[in-house]
């Protein structure tokens, strides 16, 4: 399928998305100067990616909470529900977002950093992880092969599918990097595995919220 043009639209979130996180970043150094946000420089070792992996744990599980209470109204018709005009996500969706969640999600990464004094080198693995993570899931086409869903280790982790089903029914797949928590809460697309990297077809879908 060809993308619809750019909209002005778009564009201007966007920008607005690159700014305000400028903001977030401004907000975590003036935290980091103040002593409040503690940053451990160690050099390369096992901690970063021990860092790494319980930053995306941590992440995984504060984003699914959020992004279900994101779809509850009125905040839905007037945040959320930007990010969800587009049923055929490309990688510029990811930063097609209402302010308000640029910062929710920075402020929320920023008060995660200030539990701990988590490594320099774990949150670039972690920052590294999260935007493949996020282009992967808005990249319009699914890049594995068809058999990844039905392997029992890796079809616990978050593809391009299993985001383009959250923009097409809404009410299904909130987690991010994991299928966990939808797997958890009951939420999980009940076609994902069968129909993965396949479009579905509408009709034989439940209404979604
Ligand atoms: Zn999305
Ligand atoms: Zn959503």
């Amino acid at each position: 399928m060809i993308p619809p043009p750019l909209s002005r639209h778009e564009l201007v979130l966007a920008a607005l998305c690159v700014l305000f996180n400028s903001v977030v970043m401004l907000g975590g150094w003036l935290l980091f100067r103040e002593g409040a946000l503690v940053v451990d420089g160690r050099p390369l070792g096992w901690r970063w990616l021990l860092d790494a992996l319980v930053l995306g744990l941590v992440m995984d599980f504060a984003m699914y909470v959020t992004h279900r209470l994101a779809h509850v109204e009125p905040f839905y018709r007037w945040v959320h529900g930007i990010h969800h005009r587009y049923e055929h996500p490309r990688p510029l969706t990811l930063f097609v977002l209402h302010p308000i969640e640029v910062l929710g999600f920075g402020g929320l990464w920023v008060a995660v950093l200030c539990t701990h004094a988590f490594s320099l080198g774990g949150m670039l693995l972690y920052l590294s992880a999260n935007t493949l993570f996020g282009v992967l899931g808005h990249v319009g086409v699914e890049p594995l092969p068809d058999g990844w869903a039905r392997w029992s280790v890796l079809r616990r982790i978050g593809t391009s599918t299993f985001h383009a089903r959250h923009h097409q029914y809404h009410s299904t797949n909130f987690g991010f990097y994991t299928a966990f928590w939808d797997r958890l809460f009951g939420t999980l697309d009940p076609s994902y595995e069968e129909t993965f990297a396949r479009p579905p077809k509408p009709k034989e879908r439940p209404s979604s919220s």
